[in-house]
């Protein structure tokens, strides 16, 4: 059985991840340091599973832990989840954001080079892209132009790895582009818990939805897209999670970077969002339409091609499932894992 250690993992997608590795038979340990995220995810998880994952609370910076973690584990393959991604706040503090999710790569490359662990998976985003690429996304396009810091420390992971597995030929790097994550798993266990006010559309729609904000505002109606509004590629948690699970599989068996999209290759926009989330959990969403947020590109979708080619992977769930499973985990936890069962 192999184990994968999650860098992160108690977060939202790495908590979904952990089920799914566990339900595939793989061993699973999670070093964390909570700064978004809290042990409960994990337990949760263990609950879910019926399987135990070894937890220890760390900052993957700490170089001294880092090793420790590594050396007293056999880890086949690792996957850094770990990073700070709110982009606002990464506009706001760039220092913190490139220290925070830069060094937790070093230290993960210098503690693989340490204990000879040689496979990789990053978390990295759509948004590497930039702005000067075209619709639908394909894997072989130039990185862009990032918009804000945090899209940088995505891009600058990408590089770092990129150098490192062409210094050493026997590093495997498996690079993922999530496109727009969204949902719960669908016994409303684990979900996603931001703190503070969310930035990201279907948390702040489910906090509307249980009464905790009053409305949502729709950023523009004036795009030149189907409706007037921004599309995305949603994608649900659980699929995504599924992606990592068939990403394992192929970093265990090859060298070198490979990178895949993971997405649905289908845009919605925030106004189908909003119509299938009160469609799907009989609910009125109050809702208003507002000016453009700063920085937003009107429309974003992947191709999805080259996971299906190379992994075996793709999505299975519908956008009325992901509407469905978020309202689920949030009406259960309405105050994400700090006050619930
Ligand atoms: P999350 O905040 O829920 O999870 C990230 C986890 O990393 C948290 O548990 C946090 O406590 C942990 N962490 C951060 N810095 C750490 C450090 N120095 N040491 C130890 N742990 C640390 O976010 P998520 O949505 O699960 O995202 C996981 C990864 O995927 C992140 O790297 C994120 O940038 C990337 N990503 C997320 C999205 C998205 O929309 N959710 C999209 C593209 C990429
Ligand atoms: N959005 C919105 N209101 C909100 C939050 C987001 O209309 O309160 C829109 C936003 O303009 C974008 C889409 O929802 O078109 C997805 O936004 P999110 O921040 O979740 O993801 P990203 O913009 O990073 O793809």
């Amino acid at each position: 059985m192999a184990a994968i250690l999650l860098a992160g993992g108690a977060g939202y997608i790495g908590s979904h991840t952990a089920v799914e590795l566990l339900n595939a038979g793989y061993a699973v340990i999670v070093a964390d340091n909570y700064a978004n995220s809290s042990p409960e995810a994990i337990r949760r998880v263990e609950e879910i599973t019926g399987k135990q994952v070894k937890l220890y609370e760390a900052d993957i910076r700490d170089d001294k832990k880092l090793l420790e973690i590594f050396r007293e584990n056999q880890i086949d393959a690792v996957i850094h989840f770990a990073g700070l991604k709110a982009v606002g706040e990464s506009v706001a503090k760039p220092v913190m954001y490139y220290r925070n999710n830069i060094d937790t790569t070093l230290s993960l490359l210098e503690a693989m080079q340490e204990t000879g662990v040689k496979n990789i998976i990053f978390s990295s985003s759509a948004t590497v892209y930039g702005e000067e690429n075209s619709v639908p996304y394909t894997e072989e396009m130039k990185r862009g132009v990032c918009t804000n810091p945090y899209g940088w420390t995505k891009a600058m992971t990408e590089q770092i790895f990129e150098d490192a597995a062409k210094a050493d030929p026997s590093l495997s790097v498996v690079l993922l582009r999530y496109f727009n994550p969204i949902g719960a798993h669908p016994s409303g266990r684990i979900g996603e818990d931001p703190r503070g006010i969310p930035n990201n559309l279907m948390p702040y729609v489910t906090q509307v939805a249980v009464g905790k904000r009053e409305c949502l505002t729709i950023f523009g109606h004036d795009y030149p897209t189907k409706d007037g509004t921004c599309t995305r590629d949603y994608i649900h948690v659980v699929d995504l999670a599924k992606g990592h699970v068939k990403a394992v599989d192929y970093v265990l068996r090859h060298n070198g970077t490979e990178i895949f999209n993971l997405g649905t290759g289908t845009p919605y926009s925030v106004k189908e969002i909003v119509e299938s989330f009160e469609r799907v959990n009989a609910i009125k969403l109050n809702h208003v339409y507002g000016n453009r947020r700063l920085g937003d590109l009107a429309e974003f979708y992947a191709n999805a091609d080259k996971a299906e080619r190379l992994l075996g992977w793709k999505t299975e769930k519908t956008l009325d499932d992901m509407c469905r499973d978020a309202w689920n985990w949030q009406k259960q936890n309405p105050d994400g894992y700090r006050k619930s069962n």
